[in-house]
């Protein structure tokens, strides 16, 4: 057991299990986040150079076509702004969204006035709730750390999928350099394109057949990005990009509802980053925003202490509502969850991964690059 230390730069700590700290104890991950963002601010001015070319390389690839891109919506704030972006821009998309049946009400209520007032047409696959519920409990019992795996892969499998049926070959994702900051230590989730594992963890815990579940597996990255030649693209990179601003944008134009925390618009991700992630296993994802936000000078390394000594969830009854919702939902007892609380971690690797077959590929190619 290492002993408990907090990085004296930003929030930080031994939970994160490849942490390392300089002989000031500054650690590695605000270095290696402020390293990133000078080669960030370098790669985004690049990008708003180049933004008109691929605006209307996207424009050409559409020409003759139903829709020319396609645009993930969860109902947060950074997709509904790419998908803003996009129209403002005379870009015609898909609007495309994953409905797995934990959607939080204002987060259907954004997509909605989104569309309607873009007059953006929108795509949303209904996961059959039976499979889906399966494969989340199979999770639930293996104990492994990244439930939400389930959901980003089948996610990208969805965006993926629509891209290719409609022969579109660009993705715009609300993902951004600007704001996403730090890495996500490796130990709190797990590679999102393993598929091997999902399988594995399935066949021995579940029950029901999957049939329809979208999944994304390695081999299909590579299909869609070398036969489809579909480009993920960080479209908000292309563009000045404030959180803040564009949250008070969309609520004023579009009737748009905010919401307290970061993913919060499932109430699955809110209960499983709220209350799951800090008491099963000990990693509070608060750690890396709160450490982006000090390091980058917009909050005081005092008050995110002071912050994380308090509950993820702002109000004590919401966070007893979701318990119960999330225990009916899924069918647990009290006691049963209560089991699965106490009980430990096992690595996702235990069930079998396909993540050598991604650090081989991606080996392969940095000797070719
Ligand atoms: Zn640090």
């Amino acid at each position: 057991m290492v002993d408990y230390q907090v990085c004296t730069r930003c929030v930080m700590d031994t939970t994160a299990s490849d942490i390392v700290f300089d002989e000031n104890g500054v650690c590695n991950y605000c270095t290696t986040y402020l390293k990133r963002m000078e080669d960030a601010q370098a790669q985004i001015i690049d990008h708003q150079l180049h933004r008109d070319e691929l605006i209307s390389t996207i424009k050409a690839d559409g020409r003759g076509k139903d829709y020319d891109c396609i645009v993930g919506v969860s109902g947060g704030v950074d997709s509904s702004y790419a998908l803003y972006l996009a129209v403002k821009h005379g870009l015609h998309p898909l609007a495309v969204h994953l409905d797995n049946g934990w959607d939080a009400e204002f987060a259907v209520q954004n997509i909605a006035s989104m569309v309607d007032k873009l007059g953006v047409d929108l795509y949303t696959h209904v996961i059959d709730w039976e499979e889906n519920r399966d494969l989340q409990l199979s999770f639930f019992k293996a104990n492994v750390v990244d439930i939400e795996l389930l959901m980003d892969n089948a996610m990208l499998a969805l965006n993926y999928q629509q891209a290719a049926k409609y022969g579109l070959k660009y993705i715009l994702f609300g993902y951004n350099m600007a704001t996403e900051g730090m890495n996500i230590p490796p130990c709190w989730n797990h590679y999102k394109y393993d598929v091997y594992n999902i399988r594995k963890i399935h066949k021995r815990f579940g029950s029901v057949p999957i049939k329809t579940h979208p999944i994304f597996s390695t081999i299909d990255s590579l299909k869609y990005s070398y036969i489809n030649r579909i480009k993920g693209v960080s479209f908000l990179d292309y563009f000045p990009y404030n959180k803040f601003e564009a949250l008070e944008f969309l609520e004023k134009e579009f009737g748009y509802k905010p919401y307290p925390y970061k993913h919060y618009e499932s109430v699955f991700t809110r209960f499983y980053q709220g209350y799951i992630l800090p008491r099963k296993f000990g990693y509070d994802k608060r750690r890396v925003h709160l450490s982006t936000l000090v390091v980058s000078g917009q909050m005081d390394r005092e008050d995110a202490l002071k912050l994380l000594e308090e509950s993820p969830y702002p109000d004590p009854a919401q966070e007893e509502r979701d318990r119960i919702f999330v225990m009916e939902k899924l069918g647990f007892t009290e006691e049963s969850f209560n089991q699965y609380m106490s009980a430990p971690e096992v690595p996702h690797e235990a069930y079998g991964s396909e993540k050598w077959l991604w650090d081989l590929l991606s080996a392969v190619a940095r000797i070719f690059r």
